[in-house]
């Protein structure tokens, strides 16, 4: 791979190897995140205060909290679970942002990119992340569609949200959710275990 590529400033082998760390392994859907947001934050500039929603929940994300200070738990990033591979850069208070996304008319013209984003099924190729990376880096700018957007509202509430306990398990939570909390209202992901005991 040659060397001097680099992503947002920083050579393209020292942001896989902080990939690897943060992700768990080499990954070409943050790769093509990369570049995606490396468009849309050329398309916007230095904005003062960036946020990022990404369009689906698998590997965009990631991009955004290796390469921006926005992450999910500073509410900075937001996440979509529309299972598109897009994402939208913003300013939180002028709501002026780029929106980038991959360009599926190109992808009949490169077999590897196109054999690991195609899924037929549950089947799914996957070529090697040094091949694929090559591909994808090698593809030029073409490979992302990126438009100018006005977000329509803010994403992140700013508003402090009024809390309270729950009137059945007594657990506090947001009231907005209802006079129970999600889970008391049907919606919980979990049941008790065997053992019921209650540690401090
Ligand atoms: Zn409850």
């Amino acid at each position: 791979m040659k060397s001097d590529i680099c992503i947002l400033g920083e050579p393209v082998e020292d942001f896989f190897v902080r990939m690897e760390e943060f992700h768990g392994y080499r990954s070409p859907g943050i790769l093509v995140g990369s570049l995606m947001l490396e468009a849309a934050l050329q398309r916007i500039g230095h904005v003062p205060y960036l946020n990022v929603v990404t369009e689906t929940v698998v590997c965009l994300p990631d991009a955004v909290q290796l390469l921006t200070p926005c992450t999910y738990g500073n509410g900075f990033l937001q996440v979509l679970d529309w299972g598109k591979f897009a994402l939208t850069a913003y300013d939180r208070d002028s709501l002026d942002g780029a929106r980038a996304w991959l360009n599926h008319d190109l992808l009949t013209d490169y077999p590897l990119i196109n054999s690991w984003f195609e899924r037929t099924g549950y089947k799914r190729e996957k070529p090697p992340f040094s091949e694929l990376a090559e591909e994808i880096l090698s593809t030029g700018p073409e490979l992302i569609r990126c438009q100018e957007v006005k977000l329509l509202h803010p994403l992140k509430n700013r508003r402090p949200m009024p809390t309270g306990r729950c009137s059945k398990c007594g657990e506090s939570y947001t009231l907005h959710h209802g006079s129970r909390c999600p889970a008391c209202q049907g919606k919980s992901y979990y049941s008790l275990g065997a053992n019921k005991e209650l540690y401090a």
